[in-house]
């Protein structure tokens, strides 16, 4: 599902971010990546989302190379990839469903077919009662999930979350994690950055560490 082969990245003519990482995920694998801040985390699920090109080296997400992405090919990429960015980017000018009806409407699809399908997955993380909400009236969490049933809506056969539980009290988080967990048992690769540990060594799955220089694969991490 993913593979990096020897994969930079440099932003300037500074010291690169990446350095020759090397790593592969497989289908419906749910994996942490983890690393002190600034490591490069946020760094490595840009360019899985080809939202960032890398330096150097080969990138392969859903059967597509994407360190020769063309214009053409990114819509397609677009939709296999389900992004959770820090920031939600949740439009607050309209209500919660209209937000996750938006890729819908964006691929193409008539008005009905994408308010049912953007029910189906608000009802899948939890936010039925919340459809008509306006997302600032929507608690910290609520808005994490709610960014969840946008990147989901596509039914990509792939998830990536940038600390989707950072600002989140434990019980919330938890809940959070639940619902990308529900995501990954039905099939859908998952990967998630994160710095908590706690929260790693609850939700046990293989992690990726970033450490300057180089990247280091826990197969499970186990708590400690
Ligand atoms: P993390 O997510 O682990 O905190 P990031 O990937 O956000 O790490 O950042 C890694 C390094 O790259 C940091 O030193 C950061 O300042 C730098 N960086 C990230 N994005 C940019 C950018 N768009 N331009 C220049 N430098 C950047
Ligand atoms: P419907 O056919 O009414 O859309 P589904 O149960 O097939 O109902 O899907 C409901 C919602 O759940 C979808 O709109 C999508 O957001 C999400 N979903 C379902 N299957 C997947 C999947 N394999 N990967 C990602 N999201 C999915």
């Amino acid at each position: 599902m993913i593979e990096f082969a020897h994969v930079f990245k440099s932003y300037s003519s500074e010291h690169p971010v990446l350095q020759d990482v090397t790593f592969r995920v497989g289908p419906g694998e749910f994996v942490f990546v983890a690393g002190p801040s600034g490591a490069g985390k946020s760094t490595l699920l840009k360019l899985v989302a080809g939202l960032e090109p890398p330096s150097k080296g080969r990138i392969e997400v859903n059967g597509q190379r994407l360190d020769q992405l063309t214009p053409r090919a990114t819509p397609y990429l677009r939709r296999a990839v389900g992004v959770i960015l820090q920031d939600t980017h949740l439009l607050y000018d309209r209500s919660a469903i209209d937000n996750v009806m938006l890729p819908l409407a964006v691929a193409g699809h008539p008005h009905a077919t994408a308010a049912s399908r953007a029910r189906a997955a608000l009802q899948k993380v939890g936010l039925s009662e919340k459809e008509r909400a306006n997302p600032l009236a929507l608690s910290g969490g609520e808005q994490q999930r709610l960014a969840i049933a946008r990147a989901i809506v596509n039914r990509p056969a792939l998830l990536i979350a940038d600390e989707p539980t950072a600002n989140l009290d434990r019980e919330t988080a938890r809940k959070v994690m639940t619902v990308f967990k529900d995501f990954n048992q039905v099939g859908v690769t998952t990967l998630v950055a994160t710095h908590d540990e706690d929260l790693m060594a609850e939700f046990a799955h293989r992690v990726l560490v970033i450490e300057p220089g180089r990247l280091r694969d826990f197969p499970v991490r186990r708590a400690s």
